[in-house]
């Protein structure tokens, strides 16, 4: 199956034509236009007719002539602008349009089609299986409803198996998907699945579409159930300008096995996904409250399970300790487990292949070696300080090498001290200096090392 993806972008599209955020100013500064997401399944097949949709078609070179079912997933607007039936009945064509929806998307039909115009209406939901000249559509639920739009309560997805084989699931507009829905999809094995992300870094729109935070876990349960498989091509749709500009978030995407496409691409069901193997030793440096931490969550955010290990101790006797610790736990999946020790070294050891770990934060278990070594307790040139950092040296080097040789996915994450004042106090100095030495030693073994500045990222 050929899908021709006529848009990818939200209701607004992006850029948002009224809107000069930075956002809208890098989609306009690069010519990379959304429009209302539709797709063209070989050219026989519609879903969704949004006010863009036929305009882009043409742009495309290609004619809806052909279109034999329309597939209306709900009535917003940017999901149907049913002028294009009237449109159609212009062009003469004889042939028959079946135009399956859910009964509000129906309704909203009506009124555009004549009395002897060539098109079926047909009301469909979730659990209908239909079939349209050898393509064979499920009725899925959305879960687009938040109880304030009754446009919303009908709404629906599908799951199309072409002629060929071929295997699609078109999933917006939709929040995280409802039970219903996961038994429908799973062991499905898409070839091709088309996610919403629509929402981007704002995650307090309490809308049914998905963002940044709910669209990994979405895409780790469609894994989980077997629905995505590692040659599922997957990629985000009805994006809007609340996304970081395109390189940031197809880099944010990538560690999810998901990516972005222009809108006009066409994929292939039969297309063998090439994609890069992820990284599997990441370190991510920054400075205290520069995002990084939430950085390295997010590169493991469509992960099923993450071993989260945090070293810097419980501290029952600091409640700001405590409360940091609580706020960073209740943004982590409930999949996650977390352990608090130092001992990372045999962690990354006994992990094995696929495995996931998340360091939380290589600058606190530093701190946590020179504590266990009591190099405080020593003078400095002392006899007794000499013996303490070889100690902490030796557990540098094991850190080292076990992430050099661990089978596990990891990421780490330190902070970057070196760019402040010189520290008042010997002590000061010498934690600046042995951090530094050791983030150096750590970036030597890993594959990707990148610095977060003010929630920005930069590849290092
Ligand atoms: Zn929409
Ligand atoms: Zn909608």
């Amino acid at each position: 199956m050929e899908v021709l993806l006529l848009g990818t972008g939200s209701a607004d599209g992006w850029p948002n034509p009224w809107c000069r955020c930075a956002s809208c100013t890098w989609a306009r500064d690069t010519g990379t236009l959304r429009s209302t997401t539709a797709a063209l399944l070989d050219g026989v097949v519609l879903v969704d007719c949004g006010p863009d949709a036929p305009r882009q078609a043409d742009r495309a070179g290609v004619s809806l002539a052909d279109v034999t079912c329309l597939l209306l997933t709900h009535a917003h607007p940017d999901h149907l602008a049913p002028e294009a039936l009237l449109a159609r009945s212009w062009a003469g064509s004889r042939q028959t349009l079946r135009v399956l929806g859910p009964a509000s998307a129906i309704e909203a039909c009506r009124d555009w089609v004549g009395p002897h115009d060539p098109v079926r209406l047909e009301v469909v939901a979730p659990g209908d299986e239909v079939e349209v000249d050898g393509y064979l559509m499920r009725v899925l639920a959305a879960a687009h409803d938040v109880g304030r739009d009754e446009l919303t309560r009908d709404a629906v997805l599908y799951d199309v198996t072409a002629p060929d084989g071929g295997r699609l699931l078109h999933a917006t507009d939709t929040g995280p998907l409802g039970q219903q829905t996961m038994a429908a999809v799973a062991g499905a094995a898409y070839d091709v699945v088309l996610l919403e992300e629509s929402f981007g870094s704002r995650s307090d729109h309490g809308t049914g579409h998905l963002d940044l935070v709910t669209f990994p876990r979405q895409l780790a349960a469609l894994r989980e159930c077997g629905a995505v498989v590692d040659r599922t091509d997957v990629v985000a749709v009805h994006l809007s300008h609340h996304n970081p500009p395109g390189d940031e978030l197809a880099r944010i995407l990538e560690p999810w096995g998901a990516r972005l496409v222009d809108d006009l691409t066409v994929l292939r069901t039969d297309a063998a996904v090439v994609r890069r193997a992820p990284a599997r030793r990441q370190l991510v440096l920054g400075g205290a409250r520069s995002g990084k931490s939430h950085e390295a969550e997010r590169r493991l955010a469509a992960r099923g399970s993450v071993r989260y290990v945090a070293t810097g101790g419980e501290r029952a006797d600091d409640p700001e300790w405590r409360a940091r610790v609580a706020t960073h736990r209740a943004r982590r999946p409930a999949t996650w487990t977390s352990e608090e020790t130092l001992d990372v070294v045999d962690v990354l050891r006994s992990a094995s292949d696929g495995d996931a770990v998340l360091v939380d934060c290589v600058a606190l278990w530093l701190a946590g070696q020179l504590d266990t070594a009591r190099t405080w307790e020593s003078e400095p040139g002392s006899a007794a300080r000499a013996e303490s950092l070889a100690a902490v040296g030796r557990a540098s080097d094991d850190l080292v090498a076990s992430v050099a040789a661990t089978r596990a996915h990891v990421v780490l994450v330190s902070n970057e001290v070196g760019g402040g004042v010189v520290p008042e106090h010997e002590s000061g100095r010498l934690y600046r200096d042995l951090l530094g030495v050791l983030n150096s030693r750590l970036a030597a073994v890993c594959d990707d090392v990148d610095l977060v500045v003010a929630g920005r990222v930069l590849r290092l």
